[in-house]
């Protein structure tokens, strides 16, 4: 029997399907691609933007053609809030929701015998208990994703992820502790922690942890070179937490703060809880306390009532705060929260100009920062051969900076040190020493 996925959306999304994956091994099917012919799809969707749920139909789609006795299973975000409509559309076998995902074999098995359509999605209002979805064998080896948090209690205006998410729940920490000593056995040198909204980390647990302590027991465990945090809100980082982790040997420098406006007015409409005050003051307390420091960041334009005014607020702002690296995204509505029902909706040429504006700002803020790094020599984990130049290998710094050196044999997985030499098209190209 045969398997295949397709997942959209964020890094929590790829972790599950690696996961789901595993499931079907243990049973004996082998994974193939999706464009090609297998007994099952599972297609992992994404809701948290309109592109996401077309690109969920068209994949659906998709594997329809492939074979049209195959059993199709949608699961995810958008199985998660539009259940029903993700049943009706043609071809859809099985909807499971986000805290179901672990079963998903099982439903497989079903959905064969009783050929009927199955739906199975928990409500997240009730069910607030953390799916343990390990990952046991890895197929890359160098860096390993390690899910140790779901859901958010922010609602942000514009985010649908609260409803499709849930409630915040935590991997228990010693479940988290064990499978950081298996994959330091299994060699691999990095270990990114990930989640939906990692900063609540241990908040449900009711003991003592958060997710500075995990972070410190983490450092303890031998074997493991680095440990990456990903995307967090910058309200983590309060001054104590700043030098406490400031302490840890493995954490690299490299923080991914969401900042999504740089004007106060847009962030309160938002329901963003800090202000452009309070996230300068976290930048410079991270840039003052942790050396090589990269802090990039996500950025929303044309949210609803963002003014010309406005506008030139986040971008002097990001101008003044010179980042590493943005991602600029362009609002766009998702029925069911707040902000899709704002007066002042931005027109789309408008948020495309104000796009283009940002991104020309982060092309040379980015060149700015590398620059920096020009002639030194820093510890580079090398990934894999780079694919544009045979012999030569990709990987990157601590502070998440990607480097490209020719080197006489494989180094994949391997730390080395190296001369960062010159910068072309976002990457540094370097020699190792
Ligand atoms: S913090 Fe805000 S943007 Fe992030 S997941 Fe939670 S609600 Fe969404």
């Amino acid at each position: 029997m045969k398997v295949s996925f397709s997942t959209l959306g964020c890094r929590v999304n790829q972790y599950e399907t690696e996961a789901m994956a595993e499931k079907f091994i243990i049973e004996g099917y082998e994974i193939v691609n999706f464009n090609e012919f297998a007994d099952v799809y599972v297609i992992n969707t994404c809701t948290v933007t309109n592109m996401g749920d077309k690109k969920s139909r068209q994949m659906i789609g998709r594997a329809r053609r492939q074979n049209e006795n195959a059993i199709i299973a949608v699961v995810g975000c958008y199985s998660q809030i539009s259940p029903e409509k993700v049943a009706k559309i043609p071809g859809v076998d099985i909807v499971l929701g986000n805290r179901n995902k672990g079963e998903i074999v099982y439903w497989v098995n079903r959905a064969k015998e009783e050929k009927k359509q199955i739906i199975q999605v928990k409500d997240l209002i009730k069910y607030k208990k953390f799916e343990n979805l390990n990952i046991e064998e890895y197929v890359d080896k160098t860096r390993a994703f390690l899910k140790i948090q779901d859901g958010c209690n922010r609602f942000c205006s514009y985010c649908l992820i609260p409803f499709a998410r849930g409630a915040v729940c935590s991997k228990n920490p010693e479940v988290v502790l064990k499978e950081v000593t298996q994959l330091s056995q299994h060699g691999f040198k990095e270990i990114i922690l990930s989640g939906i909204h990692i900063a609540s980390y241990g908040s449900d647990l009711g003991e003592d942890w958060n997710l500075v302590r995990i972070l410190e027991e983490i450092d303890k465990i031998p074997g493991i070179e680095r440990v990456r945090i990903g995307s967090i809100d910058p309200q983590f980082f309060t001054e104590g937490v700043v030098e406490k982790i400031s302490n840890l040997k493995k954490l690299c420098p490299h923080f991914h703060l969401s900042l999504q406006s740089g004007c106060d007015k847009t962030l309160n409409r938002m329901n963003r809880r800090y202000t452009t005050l309070e996230y300068k003051n976290i930048v410079e307390d991270l840039r003052k306390n942790i050396k090589d420091v990269s802090i990039t960041t996500d950025v929303i334009v044309g949210f609803p009532g963002e003014t010309e005014e406005e506008f030139e607020e986040t971008y002097n702002f990001l101008k003044d705060i010179k980042l590493s690296k943005m991602h600029i995204f362009k609002y766009s509505p998702r029925k069911g929260t707040k902000a899709a029902n704002m007066k002042n909706q931005v027109n789309g040429n408008v948020k495309e100009e104000r796009s283009k504006k940002l991104i020309e700002l982060d092309i040379k803020l980015e060149k700015c920062f590398m620059s920096k790094f020009i002639g030194r020599e820093m510890p580079v984990l090398y990934e894999q051969e780079y694919s544009k130049i045979k012999g030569n290998y990709e990987g990157y710094t601590p502070n998440y900076i990607k480097v490209v050196s020719p080197y006489l044999k494989d180094i994949s997985g391997n730390i080395m040190n190296t001369k960062l030499s010159e910068i072309k098209e976002e990457i540094i190209f370097g020699n190792i020493e």
